[in-house]
């Protein structure tokens, strides 16, 4: 008799949590937004201002989770995998679009296993060598490099990595092959930089630009078509001598295929919220880049952009011939 009380109990407890799951409004726990690269990195520290500032608009905790290796491809296939409820987020960069053409082949579709929610930043990169490195400017690094080729070592987060594009298209432009080091993100990277154990390295402004300032690591050139406002004295790519030579590596926000239209919205407009908080956007202009406008903060401008994007830098591929399996 006790029994059954306890069991008739039990179930209409489990009911009762059941229709308050239905009930509460998204988000109800904490939400995990995955990282495809280490902790510590450029698109680490991109996605933990922005998970601060979204724990603060959805009132539930945004954790980062880093998913790093194989250039951000392990990380995209465990979210292209996981329930679509909101509760799994994806952020990461550029290599969403260069990874389909990179990879013979990959186990997720870029486009059709993500709902995008936005785009985030648009963030230059920098050619940097450890502290001790023979060049003093960007001319003797490519001398150097041709001098040296395979000795000179290359660091960077795999293959699909902004890291990765950036040295394959420093190589082919200057018809050099270094030899590669991968990582499984570029905060660790930057570490053997700074210990001197690899030589050279193309990375973000969000993971260069302290240890630029701080004198601890050399500084060539940036990648983007005016120079960086925070490094006003490191000269553009085409300024230094490789004409045309630019790479942003944008960043977007993006949940697993499926995920309902309203709890997109919600993300979204905390998205836009996080844009717009004055302590992402100073941080964001320290490490040399600034928030999207508005309108690219969208579903629509990220499934626009990244399309565009798979499309621009598939023939650039091709043509570098670089595969990975
Ligand atoms: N900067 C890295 C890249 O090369 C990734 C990272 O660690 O954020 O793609």
């Amino acid at each position: 008799m006790k029994n059954k009380f306890l069991k008739s109990v039990a179930g209409l407890a489990l009911i009762a949590s059941a229709f308050a799951q239905a009930a509460d409004p998204y988000p109800a726990k904490t939400i995990t937004m995955i990282v495809p690269f280490a902790a510590g990195g450029p698109t680490d520290t991109v996605a933990r201002l922005v998970a601060q500032s979204m724990t603060t608009s959805l009132k539930q905790t945004v954790i980062v989770e880093n998913v790093g290796g194989a250039g951000g491809t392990i990380g995209a296939a465990r979210v292209a995998k996981a329930a679509p409820d909101g509760y799994t987020l994806f952020l990461h960069h550029i290599g969403q679009s260069t990874a389909p053409s990179l990879y013979r082949k990959l186990s997720y579709n870029a486009i059709d296993d993500f709902e995008p929610i936005g785009l985030i930043t648009d963030v230059p990169m920098t050619f940097i060598a450890r502290g001790d490195f023979p060049a003093k400017d960007f001319k003797e690094l490519v001398a150097y490099v041709k001098a040296n080729k395979s000795k000179v070592t290359y660091a960077n987060a795999g293959v699909g990595s902004a890291s990765h594009l950036c040295g394959m298209l420093f190589m082919s432009a200057i018809e050099t092959e270094l030899t590669t080091v991968p990582y499984k993100g570029t905060g660790p990277a930057m570490n053997d930089l700074l210990g001197g154990q690899v030589d050279f390295m193309c990375d973000q402004t969000t993971n260069t630009t302290s240890q630029i300032k701080g004198g601890k690591v050399k500084a060539y050139a940036v990648t983007t078509k005016t120079r960086v406002p925070s490094l006003p004295n490191i000269p553009t790519a085409s300024e230094a001598g490789l004409p045309g030579f630019e790479v942003a590596v944008w960043h977007g926000l993006y949940a697993p295929k499926g995920t309902p239209k309203p709890v997109v919205d919600k993300v979204q407009a905390a998205l836009q919220v996080a844009l717009k908080d004055p302590v992402v956007k100073q941080r964001f202009a320290d490490l040399g880049t600034e928030p999207v406008s508005a309108e690219r903060a969208t579903p629509e401008a990220l499934r626009t952009f990244l399309k565009s994007e798979i499309a621009k830098w598939s023939p650039i591929i091709k043509k570098a011939g670089v595969y990975a399996d």
